[in-house]
């Protein structure tokens, strides 16, 4: 007779992606075949006919800049990046000691919304040191039943034009950070090669990988863009190096796009999108066409930054959904595809889906289709994690 394990449990009368109603059989936190029939006393949760999806991806996240949780805080900051970024500096002075509680609150929430990893941004910079690191290093321990963190080690504040913040990065990544970032070559520190060589050189020594916000715009943010394809293939790192945001796609002209669109997919640099209402998306569906790995996050939720945000994997699938023009269902499958597969090739997850073999990791939401899923974003009839069933979403 086969031991229960924790995280067995058969998930009944739920239909994969909007397909007839099926059982799944979760054995020891994997799907196991059709074949295979439940131990006696394995745990039994009925789905009711809901929809099944694999559990979400969040692939750009800050959750150490959030203020989830805390009173609701009005935004103050101007409109540009650099008044942005002051106001995020000048408000974290006094949230740094709360870092993990704060992200803790919002991970547990994003969780319980369906997220199964997320990837995060952290700042590190001399003024506050590996402070947000070392909070969220002790939090993905903590909370790894729930959800996977994966962590960014971020110089928010400028990497050359902010002395120190190279050495930390590094610390960062034999702390146990997995991902190099960077912000702006060109405009944030006047010195795009400068800060390219200095993150490829860093992930040459450490083995990380790379991320890099590109909020430039135009020939200044294609030019970031392509120095970053160029280091990528010089140095074989194609499928370790993602562009965040990547607004120079959604503003250079046809021509131009067409060629950088060859050079992301030829050098094998991966896009993430959190579907911005202010700043060009980047085409999904040519990015798709020509073979590049489209990922989606959610940026920043509650902070210096922007006031919007609720974690919600479903609702950024509709937003990218809609701020691509998408009305076909295939196409806002297509959205949904790049929270998820997008998302797991971004991160390295294998076995992502819901085909034996494949991690239970499961949401189940009252839903036709997936099309369907992501218009409504339905409340969460169960979450899923390892086979293991997560506590109801709160309130907010
Ligand atoms: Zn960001």
């Amino acid at each position: 007779m086969t031991a229960i394990s924790g995280n067995d449990l058969l998930v009944r009368n739920v239909r994969p992606l909007g397909g007839g109603i099926v059982d799944i059989l979760i054995l020891d936190g994997r799907i196991a075949d059709t074949t295979t029939t439940a131990p006696d006393g394995t745990e039994v949760l009925n789905g009711a006919g809901a929809l099944a999806l694999p559990g979400l991806i969040n692939a750009h996240c800050h959750l150490d800049k959030t203020r989830w949780g805390l009173p609701w805080q009005p935004h103050t900051p101007g409109p540009t990046r650099d008044e942005r970024i002051a106001a995020d500096r000048e408000l974290r002075r006094g949230l740094m000691a709360s870092t993990k509680d704060r992200a803790a609150a919002l991970a547990e929430h994003c969780a319980a919304l369906g997220t199964s990893h997320i990837r995060t941004h952290v700042d590190v910079e001399p003024e506050f040191g590996l402070t947000g690191v070392e909070a969220l290093l002790e939090l993905r321990e903590q909370i790894a039943e729930r959800i996977t963190i994966e962590l960014v080690a971020f110089p928010q504040f400028g990497l050359i034009t902010n002395p120190g913040t190279a050495a930390l990065m590094e610390a960062a990544v034999g702390l146990g950070v997995e991902v190099l970032g960077g912000i702006d070559p060109s405009s944030i520190d006047n010195d795009r090669a400068g800060q390219i060589d200095a993150i490829f050189a860093m992930a040459e020594r450490t083995g990380a990988g790379i991320d890099i916000h590109l909020h430039e715009t135009g020939e200044e943010g294609a030019a970031s863009l392509e120095l970053i394809c160029e280091r990528t293939q010089a140095l074989g790192m194609s499928g370790k190096v993602a562009v965040s945001h990547g607004f120079c796609l959604g503003t250079v002209e046809e021509a131009r796009l067409s060629g950088l669109i060859d050079a992301i997919a030829a050098a094998g640099v991966a896009v993430v999108t959190y579907a911005p209402g202010d700043s060009p998306v980047p085409p999904l569906k040519r990015l798709a066409e020509a073979g590049v790995t489209v990922a989606v996050g959610t940026d920043g939720i509650r902070d210096a930054w922007t006031p919007y945000g609720n974690g919600d994997m479903l609702e950024r699938a509709m937003m990218l959904a809609y701020r691509s023009g998408f009305r076909r269902d295939e196409d806002i499958e297509l959205a949904l595809d790049a929270v998820i597969s997008g998302g797991a090739r971004l991160m390295g997850i294998e076995d992502r889906g819901l085909a034996p073999g494949c991690v239970g990791d499961l949401v189940l939401v009252e839903a036709e289709t997936v099309a369907d899923a992501v218009i409504a974003r339905p409340s969460r009839q169960a979450v899923i994690k390892d086979g293991i069933r997560l506590p109801a979403v709160s309130s907010r």
